[in-house]
């Protein structure tokens, strides 16, 4: 099964949690690290104070959806401990599922593909640049073209 995943950092040495959590991924049973974007620095919006960094990853797992969930939750916990004293605040580390293949899931836990992906550009940009042309199954658009229409949708403001 093929996986999109997105990772975020913005507090600590945030490269180093972004390749330490590739890793552990990497080290999952059934799991595999295909491809990863480059590292990309974002600003920060809302009450976050430093600049992401920013990167995606194509996954290859046979662990069924919401195990490799919370494989990626047990990896943020042991990455920073999850210390979030408030929603969108700092944090060491974020890993969330983008797409996997292309199922449409909805599920208390989990919600596939992710409902903010296509108004991220620190999420689309970097997906760009490893899975172009994979199709998002509700807008049945590629990546390629969603980034590009969030691009020109900034322009036009
Ligand atoms: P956040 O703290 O913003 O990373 O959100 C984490 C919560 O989102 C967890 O409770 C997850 O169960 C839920 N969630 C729903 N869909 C997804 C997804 N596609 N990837 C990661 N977390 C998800």
């Amino acid at each position: 099964m093929r996986v999109l995943i997105a990772l975020g950092s913005n507090k600590g040495d945030r490269r180093a949690f972004i390749k330490k959590a590739i890793y552990a991924i990497d080290n999952l049973e059934k799991t595999r690290v295909a491809t990863i974007s480059r590292i990309m620095p974002y600003e920060a919006w809302g009450p976050a104070i430093a600049t992401f960094l920013n990167a995606t990853a194509v996954l290859e797992t046979s662990l069924h959806p919401l195990e490799l969930l919370q494989h990626m939750q047990k990896i943020e916990y042991e990455l920073h401990g999850r210390e979030r004293p408030y929603k969108w605040g700092p944090r060491t580390i974020d890993l969330d599922i983008l797409l996997i293949e292309d199922y449409v899931i909805e599920h208390p836990q989990l919600k596939v593909p992710h409902p903010y992906m296509t108004e991220r550009i620190f999420v689309l940009e970097p997906a760009c640049q490893i899975a172009p042309h994979w199709v998002h199954p509700t807008k049945r658009r590629t990546i390629k073209h969603l980034y590009h229409s969030l691009l020109r949708s900034f322009h036009t403001l």
